[in-house]
Order: structure tokens, then sequence, then C-alpha cells
């Protein structure tokens, strides 16, 4: 009996691995055809000062209209990230970026620094900066207009390496925000090695802030300790024109979310803020 269990409990894992592994191959040959295709396309989500509401920056968002419906970059980057699928991907990300970039040069009265999402395995994989130093040649466009941000997963597994990749990213006038704070080991002995310029508070930090009084000193007292290091704070995820409030009263610099602006796709973006 307890033999025949075990063998349904095998069948009942190989059939799993087996579809799990059918998936990952499809989404693979999926990811590959998307890149192939031009099925992926950014939008961009400003970063408005808290104190006068000025835009001082904007985010690049990837996008996948996957057959009609538009998948988020939580739901295949991921997988892209173990499939090796992501290091294209990123390129794709920095070549369509430096090119709107390129675009909107023309007109816009200021450059406004593009900040640009760096997956762990790419910020470590070592053609980070090269890749970057080529786009920018290529659509003769200053490096300084861009920024990248990373999470803690990028830099955590090795930090001396991921330091010497800042400075290198520093010396060609790219400045680093570190993403999500908040959700990792959130470590401010780090802070104080890395030279990194910009901090992001996680969204769960901002829509929780109105739960407690604890909360309102915590985000308080990130900010206060970011400044100590020199970092400009960024408030992700500012849904309502209160929690701005709240946060320009701590002193927060910067701030995204749905009540500010959303993402929009790159020629909406360039008309609603870039051409008034
Ligand atoms: P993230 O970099 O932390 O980006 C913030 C996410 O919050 C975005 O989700 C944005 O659309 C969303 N958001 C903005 N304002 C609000 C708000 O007021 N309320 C709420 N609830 N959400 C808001 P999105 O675009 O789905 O991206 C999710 C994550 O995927 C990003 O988190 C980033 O880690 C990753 N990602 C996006 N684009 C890229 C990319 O081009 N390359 C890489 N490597 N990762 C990317
Ligand atoms: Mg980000
Ligand atoms: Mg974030
Ligand atoms: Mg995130």
């Amino acid at each position: 009996n307890s033999k025949k269990h075990g063998k349904n409990t095998y069948s009942f894992y190989s059939n799993h691995l087996e579809q799990y592994s059918t998936y990952r191959l499809s989404m693979r040959t999926a990811l590959r055809r998307a890149l192939r295709n031009s099925e992926f396309f950014l939008e961009y989500q400003p970063k408005f000062s808290l104190s006068d509401k000025r835009m001082m920056g904007v985010e690049a968002l990837i996008r996948w209209n996957n057959k009609e419906t538009l998948m988020s970059p939580n739901e295949f980057l991921n997988e892209a990230e173990s499939n090796g699928m992501i290091i294209p991907i990123s390129q794709w990300v920095i070549e369509q970026a430096c090119r709107d970039i390129a675009h909107w040069k023309g007109d816009s009265k200021a450059c406004c620094p593009v900040s640009i999402n760096i997956s762990p395995r790419y910020f470590q994989h070592g053609c980070l900066v090269d890749d970057l130093k080529a786009c920018v040649n290529r659509f003769k466009i200053d490096a300084s207009c861009i920024e990248i941000e990373i999470t803690e997963q990028a830099f955590i597994p090795d930090i001396e390496n991921a330091i010497k990749r800042m400075h290198e990213l520093n010396d060609i006038g790219v400045k680093i925000s570190i993403d999500d704070f908040g959700t990792g080991y959130s470590s401010f002995n780090y802070l104080m090695k890395l030279p990194v310029q910009q901090l992001k508070i996680d969204t769960s930090f901002i829509r929780s802030l109105e739960e407690s009084e604890i909360q309102h000193s915590l985000v308080a007292e990130i900010i206060k300790i970011a400044h100590l290091f020199g970092l400009s704070v960024v408030a992700e995820g500012v849904e309502h024109e209160h929690i701005a409030d709240l946060l320009m009263s701590y002193d927060c610099d910067l701030a995204q979310g749905f009540w500010l602006g959303s993402p929009i796709p790159a020629n909406q973006f360039y008309k609603q803020f870039l051409v008034a």
C-alpha cells in the first residue's frame, strides 16, 4: 500500500515537473518571439518634486503586448530572469529608452533624467556598463540623462563587485537608485558603503502610512537617515493628496504614484510633460 502510494506521489510530482518545464520552455519561446515581433513597449511614469510639484525625472516601465492582452512585468520578468532572456530584454529596454530620449531631446526644455530598472542578473552580468555606453553613443545622448534603479538582490550577493560596477556607472555620469527599499535586508550599513544617490521607499510603506503612528515614524526616520547619507528620497505609490502632504512634512524629496501621474506610453508622456 505504501509502495503504491509512493508511486502515485512520484507520478504526481513528475507530472507537475513536466508541466512546469513545458511552461518554462514555452515562456522562453514566447519571450524570444516577443522581442523579434516588437511586442514589448515602454511606459513612462514621472517623478515629482513634492515641494513645488515639478517633474524631476521619469521611470521607464516595460510592457508586453502579448496576443492582445497586456502582461505586467511582474508576470514575465521573473521567468526571464531565470531563463536568461532577461539579458536581451534588458538590452532592448536600454536601447528603446535611449531612442526615446534622443527623440525628445530636440524640443524639451531641460534634460529630464530617465530611470531604467535593472534586474539583479543583468546588473551582475558584466555587460551593463558597455551596453549603456554603446547606446548613448549610438543615439548621441548624454549618459547623465540616464539613471538606473536596482533592488537589494542586485548587490547583496557580492557587495564588493557591485561597488566596483556602481563606481563605473557613476564615472560615466549614471546615477543609481535603490528600488523597493524596506522590503529586503534594508540595512543602513550598506547604504553607508554604496555609491548610490537615491532611495525609493517601497509602496507597501507608503500605502500603510496612515495605519499607525509607528508607520509614520518609520517612514520619517528612513527619510532622515537617507538624508544623513546624502541620498535623495522618492516615495513610490502615492495614491492620495494627503499622503503627498504627509510625505512633504517629513521632508521627502520626490514622489511617484497614481495621484501624481500613472505610467503612460512614450508619445503621450512626451505630449503631456515635455512639449508644454
Ligand atoms: P518598480 O520599479 O518598483 O515600479 C513601480 C511599480 O508600481 C510599477 O509597476 C508601477 O506601474 C506601479 N505603480 C506606480 N504608481 C503606483 C501607485 O500609485 N499605486 C500602485 N499600487 N502601484 C503604482 P509595474 O510597471 O507593473 O512594474 C512592476 C515591477 O517590474 C517594477 O517595480 C520593476 O521592478 C519591474 N520592471 C518594470 N519594468 C522593468 C524593466 O524594464 N526592466 C526590469 N528589469 N524590471 C522592470
Ligand atoms: Mg523602479
Ligand atoms: Mg519600486
Ligand atoms: Mg517593485
